[in-house]
């Protein structure tokens, strides 16, 4: 079992510590764990949106998480998983200069990318919801189609988060997403950048793994890797519905996953 995708309450949004999820890891035998904690946010978003505090861990906080998380890497404690440290980055045009210095300055396995902003709106927010009465949904998803698209092409990122995510609440294209889809598929494959394969959906309004069936197997004739993230934000879900991941993965045609260790794709059996 692999879980690239796990928070802790650093973040202050989520609940338990690292040794809280690594616990759990243990118990249920994961062979890799990526913590993927929020990157800060920009000085400028966190001025604007008063929020944006509890979306990501604080600036002052980046290098503790560092510490703490390469300190359970080294340790090497067995039986356990592999530790990767990683992060995930907002990935909103014109945020890029703020995620590459922020990047660069400790060695992280892996960089997630996503987009969780639409103009400065948070649409996977539940107390934002009324966003959604502003936007017409086939504009929303095309922009947000476009945004992940650059964030893919801007090369700071090793795979990309919940690649659907505008589906959370129950938003949905009045047209064919199938268009969409394969031009966010070529758009990742021509970038050489890995996708998420994200249980959380499962927990949501919408039901459903990131991304949709038809998402998936347009990433799958187009070769692109995918790695498999639970999002846990509390203990107990870290390798949440590992099974229905495996399984929606097979159903695309996909006989391997992929975890990132050193900013390098490592292939893992299903
Ligand atoms: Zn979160
Ligand atoms: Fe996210
Ligand atoms: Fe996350
Ligand atoms: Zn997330």
């Amino acid at each position: 079992m692999i879980d690239m995708h796990v928070h802790t309450r650093r973040c202050r949004h989520a609940r338990g510590s690292v040794q809280d999820v690594l616990a759990v890891a243990r118990q249920r035998g994961l062979r890799y764990l990526g913590f993927a904690e929020h990157l800060p946010l920009p000085a400028l978003l966190l001025d604007q949106d008063p929020r944006a505090a509890s979306y990501a861990m604080p600036e002052s906080e980046l290098a503790d998480y560092v510490a703490e998380v390469s300190a359970v890497a080294e340790d090497g404690q067995e039986p356990g998983p592999r530790v990767l440290l990683g992060v995930e980055a907002d990935l909103h045009p014109g945020n890029e200069a703020h995620v590459r210095r922020l990047v660069s300055s400790a060695p992280f396995d892996f960089v997630l990318g996503s987009v969780h902003f639409l103009d400065g709106w948070a649409f996977d927010d539940p107390e934002l919801l009324d966003g959604y009465d502003r936007w017409d949904a086939d504009r929303l998803w095309t922009r947000y189609f476009e945004d992940l698209a650059a964030a893919a092409a801007s090369g700071i990122a090793d795979a990309i988060a919940h690649p659907d995510l505008p589906k959370k609440f129950g938003c949905s294209p009045r047209t064919d997403p199938r268009e969409l889809y394969e031009a966010f598929a070529e758009a990742v494959a021509d970038a050489g950048v890995a996708v998420e394969v994200s249980t959380a959906g499962l927990r949501k309004p919408c039901a459903e793994i990131y991304p949709a069936p038809d998402l998936l197997a347009a990433l799958n004739r187009r070769g692109v890797p995918v790695t498999i993230g639970s999002d846990a934000h509390a203990p107990e879900e870290v390798g949440y519905a590992y099974e229905a991941a495996v399984a929606a993965l097979t159903d695309a045609g996909y006989r391997e996953a992929v975890v990132i260790v050193g900013r390098e794709i490592k292939e893992v059996p299903l």
